[in-house]
């Protein structure tokens, strides 16, 4: 489960309103993509749905449930961030393991989720190693472990890549895109990268200014551009 819908979720920050009447509609199991450019409001609408950032107005509903006033850790939810803040001194099984033991789950419980999600990410030569001695991929699927052990109904990424060189960006493209046909979990995935939006997502919402351009298919909205700013951001002939 893991169906997300908002509703006319507006976000002002004093006299600025950054996300001015947001409905949209994402089905479970879906890989959304939110794309534009700097300053167009993805990060805060990720933080609202997430719940790090209250809507000024509206409402946002899980599964059919409202969640607009439940705090981040009952929504079910888990954020991949792009500055992933391991802890330095733990290891990586220490890493990915720890928002379970702070959850008091039992010792065999986190052993078992963890050694799970090292297999998905390829960490389970890395185990035992501290943050310091991996690469920036090796890092970044740390923080993806941390969010596969909570077991989300669905994981939400802001830019999750754009601290990595291009080649592995292309690589960790490729891994998440994997990781979603083998959980099936619904993903939302912001980015400013053409590129990433056209190959992760089934569905691509382009927004501009706190607004919603378009949504649809990547080949929608590369065939049918609702408009300009959609045809040049997509990178559509028209
Ligand atoms: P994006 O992720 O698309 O680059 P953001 O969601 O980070 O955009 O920001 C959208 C707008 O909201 C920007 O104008 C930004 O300056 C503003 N903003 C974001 N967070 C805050 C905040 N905590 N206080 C005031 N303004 C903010
Ligand atoms: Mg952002």
């Amino acid at each position: 489960m893991g169906a997300i819908e908002l509703k006319s979720v507006e976000k002002w920050f004093d006299e600025l309103q950054v996300i001015k009447g947001v409905d949209l509609k994402i089905e479970d199991g879906e890989f959304v993509v939110f794309v534009g450019p700097s300053g167009c409001g993805k990060s805060t609408l990720l933080r609202i749905i997430s719940g790090l950032e209250e809507a000024s107005r509206g409402d946002i509903l899980i599964d059919g449930n409202s969640v607009v006033s439940a705090p981040p850790s009952q929504r079910g939810l888990a954020m991949v961030f792009q500055s992933y803040a391991l802890y330095p001194h733990m290891s990586v099984r220490e890493n990915v393991g720890f928002g379970l033991k702070t959850a008091g789950k039992p010792k065999s419980e986190i052993q078992e989720k963890v050694d799970y999600a090292a297999g998905i990410l390829k960490l389970d030569d890395y185990l035992d190693r501290r943050p310091k001695a991996l690469s920036g991929g090796q890092r970044q699927r740390v923080a993806i472990g941390r969010a596969i052990v909570r077991e989300p109904s669905a994981f939400l990424f802001d830019e999750p890549l754009s601290n990595l060189d291009a080649a592995l960006r292309v690589e960790m493209r490729f891994e998440i895109a994997k990781l979603h046909q083998n959980l099936g979990s619904t993903m939302i995935y912001v980015t400013h990268d053409q590129v990433e939006a056209m190959t992760l997502a089934d569905k691509i919402v382009v927004l501009s200014a706190g607004q919603i351009e378009q949504v649809g298919s990547p080949r929608e909205l590369y065939e049918h551009p609702a408009n300009l700013f959609v045809a040049q951001f997509i990178g559509s002939p028209k």
